[in-house]
């Protein structure tokens, strides 16, 4: 007999609240920025991807509106039937433009465009060799491509290279984050193109976080690697964090792109992402591009973060990234001190199990162009008091400020 669904249910929840794993959805009111109201509270967010601070750049909210007031806000059809709006083609242009490859194609979602292209291009009997710590995107691409999935130990080239001299007929497709989403560091990007040409495997790279920060104008860690379209002939990156939009794309040759369209079933079975947005995304790259002032402003703040965090004698990572996470542990300390952070006025979230392995929950910090020195400074004296000075969360091994 089938239990019921509400007591499944239940037990579920009740196994998630034991574990410490429950999540809870913030309410947001008004805009995205250095300062949001999250559940009626005033604070200083630092927990968004919006790393260039475009997220409410009103040049962006203008293409949206004057777009929408031209083109409607329903694109009514998937790209293949009648979605495909002339904003999205200009976007698509401008996006392979940026990332220096023949074509660009737009997805919704970076979650849709890694499911989709992964799945489009390998089938059973192929091989995906993955980063540890690749986003769970990428992994559940892997899965449905019906593929045979090799994970490799985190950043490590030489373990790639044996896995994937390993894997036996069939075509194999090596995989990386360019820049890893909880943990901030990168991927030996140049390395891995190597190891992949030289064993004539394919080479993905998803530059969601690194696309708009690093590299010339904003254009990735690829392109910041010197990483043509040989050697890394696949490049994946979101519209919704540095670009200020929604969406996604993944650029490459032409004819890949166009097997791409032609198979990728979660482009093809879904309704085009609204043209006004692509309206709104080309006006991010835009001002991505142009945005050396905004990557300079944050690389100083990283800076300044990591050398006030290390003063302070906290865990900080190996990160030059605007992800600046803090590993705690245990479930409950990442909590706790997020709730201090909280109480005092600074937002960062807590990230739990499953997102990252048991035992290695932190605080993921991540700064934006959009913040200033003081707020930096304000989320520095407010960990102090709570990860430091407070006797009611995790002991960590620091020492106090002199
Ligand atoms: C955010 C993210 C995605 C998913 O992109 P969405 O547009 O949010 O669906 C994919 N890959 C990586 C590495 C990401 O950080």
């Amino acid at each position: 007999m089938t239990r019921s669904l509400a007591a499944h249910c239940r037990d579920r929840l009740d196994a998630v609240r034991a574990a410490d794993r429950f999540r809870r959805r913030r309410v947001i009111e008004g805009a995205h920025g250095p300062t949001i109201v999250a559940d009626g509270q005033c604070c200083v967010n630092f927990c968004s991807n919006d790393y260039l601070g475009l997220a409410a750049e009103p040049a962006l909210a203008r293409r949206l509106a004057d777009a929408s007031n031209t083109v409607g806000t329903g694109s009514a059809a998937s790209q293949l039937v009648t979605g495909h709006n002339a904003e999205h083609a200009a976007l698509e242009a401008e996006l392979a433009d940026w990332v220096g490859r023949e074509r660009a194609l737009v997805f919704a979602t970076g979650y849709a465009a890694n499911v989709g292209v992964i799945s489009a291009l390998l089938g059973k009997g192929d091989h995906v060799v993955s980063d540890a710590l690749n986003h769970a995107s990428l992994i559940d691409g892997a899965r449905l491509s019906g593929a045979a999935k090799h994970v490799y130990a985190h950043a490590d080239a030489a373990d790639a290279a044996a896995r994937l001299a390993a894997c036996d007929g069939g075509n194999r497709l090596l995989v990386t984050d360019s820049v890893f989403s909880m943990d901030g560091d990168t991927a030996p990007l140049a390395d891995l193109a190597n190891l992949a040409g030289a064993q004539g495997a394919w080479f993905a790279v998803d530059d969601a976080h690194g696309l708009g920060v690093f590299g010339p104008e904003g254009a990735g860690r690829v392109a910041e690697a010197g990483l043509g379209s040989d050697a890394a002939p696949l490049v994946l990156a979101t519209l919704g964090k540095s670009v200020g939009a929604a969406g996604a794309f993944v650029a490459g040759d032409a004819d890949v792109i166009e097997a791409i369209l032609q198979t990728a079933r979660s482009l093809i079975f879904s309704t085009a992402p609204p043209p006004a947005l692509a309206a709104a995304a080309r006006e991010g790259v835009s001002q991505a591009r142009a945005g050396d002032d905004r990557r300079r402003h944050l690389m100083r703040l990283i800076a300044r973060f990591r050398r006030g965090a290390e003063q302070l004698g906290l865990p900080v990572a190996a990160s030059d990234s605007p992800i600046q996470p803090l590993v705690l542990g245990a479930e409950s300390a990442a909590l706790e001190a997020s709730d201090g952070l909280l109480a005092r006025g600074y937002l960062v979230g807590a990230i739990r199990p499953p997102t990252v392995a048991p035992g290695s929950s932190r605080l993921r910090i991540t700064l934006t162009a959009g913040h200033d020195e003081q707020q930096v400074d304000g989320l520095l004296a407010a960990l102090e008091a709570v990860l430091i000075d407070s006797t009611a969360s995790a002991a960590m091994p620091a020492k106090r400020l002199a």
